[in-house]
């Protein structure tokens, strides 16, 4: 780790805050009045080993989350983490349209103002990664309500997500979310791959930090943080050794449930010791050029909406 790296803020660590059934693949399948949702379990240990190692993230939350759990998401505001928007409900944006987006904002938004009402998120990330050139009409919603950037879109195409070709590190994107541009309403900040050649490796957490070798997670993220400020995703479900697993397909088991627990706990740790994370906002003004306080100061523009 280079000396510059540690002055500069390079490197965001961000948490998706939902239950295990917020899952795509498992959203349909549980019968939530009669399952424990296990989102105190899953997320207060992380927050205490963040506590410990003086470590600051970004928490994408679901907005059902603050209503269900206030005092949570207040622990993590006091801890000096960044609140950005999850949605409210999870649902992806291939399932909205942008009255049902706008009242998804809206209805976070107001969930916030009931338990935490000192904080107004200027990040967003789309539930599955589902921001591609289909569903780009929602980044001018979010600039609408005041989001200042956006984290949604996944470096390579998936069965599921992603977009081929997007630029590797935050960008103001054109409506095919992969040229650049200017006027765009609002910052791009595609989850953090490692190109090789031809090849684009996701290095960004999540399903492929349970699963790719470890060394090659490592060698990606510091040739790609030379480039530019990387970001890391998880879910506290991740973490949790104890997250039902649901009978699914062989392929949906091995996606969702390999190598949570406790190999997830060991994997953290290691990047925790390997990089100095701070919050999206934070790393992203300093790239920008300015203090977060001047590019990202609140806006509120939702009263206005
Ligand atoms: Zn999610």
């Amino acid at each position: 780790m280079s000396g510059y790296l540690r002055s500069v803020p390079q490197a965001a660590l961000s948490i998706d805050l939902e239950s295990y059934w917020h899952a795509e693949l498992l959203r349909r399948r549980v019968d939530r009045s009669k399952a424990d949702d296990r989102v105190l379990p899953a997320t207060l240990p992380l927050l205490d080993l963040l506590l410990e190692r003086k470590v600051r993230a970004t928490f994408f939350i679901v907005g059902e989350i603050i209503d269900e759990y206030p005092a949570l998401v207040r622990r993590i505001a006091a801890e000096g983490h960044e609140i950005g928007c999850h949605g409210y409900t999870h649902r992806p944006l291939w399932d909205l349209d942008e009255a049902t987006f706008n009242a998804e904002l809206s209805l976070f938004r107001a969930a916030l103002r009931r338990h935490v009402p000192n904080i107004t998120p200027v990040g967003f990330r789309a539930p599955t990664f589902s921001l591609s050139p289909d569903t780009v009409w929602a980044l001018a919603v979010l600039a609408r309500h005041g989001y200042r950037y956006d984290s949604s879109v996944f470096p390579i195409r998936t069965p599921l997500y992603g977009v081929a070709g997007c630029p590797a590190a935050p960008y103001r994107p054109a409506a095919n979310m992969v040229d650049e541009d200017p006027a765009a309403p609002i910052w791009e900040w595609p989850m953090t791959a490692w190109r090789i050649g031809p090849l684009t490796i996701p290095v960004c957490g999540g399903f492929y930090l349970r699963v790719l070798p470890m060394p090659l997670i490592l060698r990606g993220l510091h040739a790609a943080v030379e480039r530019g400020p990387i970001v890391i995703y998880l879910h506290p479900w991740e973490l949790d050794t104890e997250t039902p697993r649901l009978p699914l397909s062989l392929r949906d088991r091995f996606i969702t449930y390999h190598n949570i627990g406790k190999p997830m706990w060991r994997r953290l740790k290691i990047l925790l010791d390997q990089f100095d994370f701070k919050p999206m906002a934070e790393v992203l003004a300093n790239k920008i050029g300015a203090s977060s306080s001047q590019v990202f100061a609140p806006l509120d523009a939702m009263d206005e909406w």
